[in-house]
Order: C-alpha cells, then sequence, then structure tokens
C-alpha cells in the first residue's frame, strides 16, 4: 500500500514538473560550447589558404576510413607568399560514416581540422560526401555561430 501512494505521489509531482522535451524539428535545444558533430577545415585568413598541408596523417588514423585527403607542390611557396612546401589538393570526408571522435583532430600537427557543430546531415548517400568548399565552410559557419574569430587555433579559445 505504501509503495503504491509513493508512487501516486511520483506521478503527482512528474505532472507538474516543466517537459525537457522539445518538438523537433521546429523546436532545437541549444548546444554547448563543447558540443562535437563533424569535423571542417579551417582557413588561415593571413596567407589566404588552408592551414591543411594534405599530410593524410588524419586519414591513416581516422578509425572509420571516412576521409580521402590528396596534397600537392603550394605555389605560394614558390612565391614567398607562405612558408608551406605542400597544401592539400583535396579533401572529402563521408560523414555518414563519422563517428565524431575528433581523433582526425588530435592527430593532425598543422592545428588544421576542428570539431564543429554541424550535426544534422540527414539525407541521401552522395549528399554526405564533404568536399573542400563544404569542410572550409562547415568550420567558418560554426566560429561565426560561436563567436569565434575564423581560422585562430581552437584549443587555446574554447
Ligand atoms: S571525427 Fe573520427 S570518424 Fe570522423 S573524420 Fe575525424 S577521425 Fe574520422
Ligand atoms: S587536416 Fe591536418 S592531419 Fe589532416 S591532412 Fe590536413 S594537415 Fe594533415
Amino acid at each position: 500500500m505504501l509503495g503504491v501512494l509513493k508512487g501516486l505521489v511520483t506521478t503527482w509531482k512528474t505532472h507538474w514538473r516543466a517537459p525537457v522535451t522539445v518538438q523537433y524539428p521546429d523546436e532545437r535545444l541549444p548546444l554547448q560550447p563543447r558540443y562535437m558533430g563533424f569535423p571542417g577545415l579551417m582557413w588561415d585568413a593571413e596567407h589566404d589558404e588552408p592551414f591543411c598541408t594534405g599530410c593524410q596523417v588524419c586519414m591513416r588514423y581516422c578509425p572509420t576510413g571516412c576521409m580521402f585527403v590528396e596534397m600537392k607542390d603550394n605555389p605560394k611557396f614558390a612565391t614567398g607568399e607562405s612558408k608551406r612546401r605542400k597544401i592539400v589538393a583535396d579533401f572529402t570526408i563521408n560523414l555518414s560514416r563519422c563517428i565524431s571522435c575528433s581523433i582526425c583532430v588530435e592527430v593532425c600537427n598543422f592545428e588544421a581540422i576542428e570539431m564543429t557543430h554541424h550535426h544534422e546531415r540527414a539525407g541521401y548517400y552522395p549528399d554526405q560526401v564533404a568536399g573542400l568548399p563544404t569542410l572550409f565552410q562547415m568550420s567558418a559557419d560554426h566560429r561565426a555561430g560561436v563567436g569565434q574569430k575564423p581560422g585562430h587555433e581552437t584549443r587555446n579559445l574554447l
């Protein structure tokens, strides 16, 4: 009998509690600053080129094999405009296979890639493969959303 009464009291209290759920997608809960969605590539505004050298370290460490990276000679190195001998030529991430583990961010020696708040990617396979422009845009959007300057080193700012 006591158990039944306790259960009724709990139900009564819960009935008056404000709901913690929202009507997605019309409503969304705010993301925490450190929330990790999918990775994006940062842009070096000072030299007007990517931070990424295309070294493929992230590609080799990615546990799901969803990254593809190619490197090329940096034309700006030849003209003295940049100290990067190599620069990324092509970079794609199949976001449908990315598990947002952030290993690519941890292993990058050039602080070129960061975890962004992008996470809503429902759709068909071809739309899930993000190329260079999309990956740069994801980082830029993320930084605009959290009030960070584009291209600045992430870990010191968070
Ligand atoms: S977050 Fe993890 S799974 Fe996604 S691209 Fe980076 S290393 Fe691969
Ligand atoms: S993001 Fe970093 S680790 Fe990956 S290819 Fe570019 S420079 Fe190398």
